[in-house]
């Protein structure tokens, strides 16, 4: 059983989900380097609506993917710790920066995505199932 729950950096911020994670993975894109300030963005993604926030509400920054469609990137107003993320092209889920978890020991990310803008010196794992862009509906 799964215990997600966790907060950002500053602790205005907390959250819990009771769901069972859908997928659990890795993005290499650009813009989750960016915003995360390194390499890559390990990511839980939840049903939508399962994530219960406590405390402040996020700042958000309306970002847009590579599809042209948006992806809602939540984060903390007062530390900037990216909280979650939504992404209208994978529509039904909310993307949780796994970071943030008060205990990541249980997550083994199942699929590394944006392959393809890994940086050169990140091992790309060879239990995880690779995919060059986002992973197709059915992955
Ligand atoms: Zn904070
Ligand atoms: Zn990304």
């Amino acid at each position: 059983m799964t215990q997600i729950q966790g907060g950002c950096l500053c602790g205005a911020i907390r959250y819990t989900s009771a769901a069972q994670p859908l997928m659990t993975a890795v993005c290499h894109c650009k813009h989750c380097q960016r915003q995360s300030g390194t390499a890559f963005s390990v990511l839980v993604a939840l049903p939508a609506g399962t994530l219960e926030l406590q405390g402040e509400a996020p700042a958000t920054y309306q970002d847009r993917g590579e599809s042209g469609l948006a992806v809602m990137r939540h984060f903390c107003g007062k530390c900037g710790s990216p909280i979650s993320s939504q992404v209208e092209a994978m529509p039904g889920m909310d993307w949780l920066k796994a970071g943030t978890l008060d205990d990541a020991s249980w997550l083994q990310p199942q699929v590394a995505i944006w392959c393809d803008h890994a940086q050169p010196w990140v091992p790309l794992g060879e239990t995880m199932a690779q995919f060059p862009k986002n992973p197709p509906p059915q992955a």
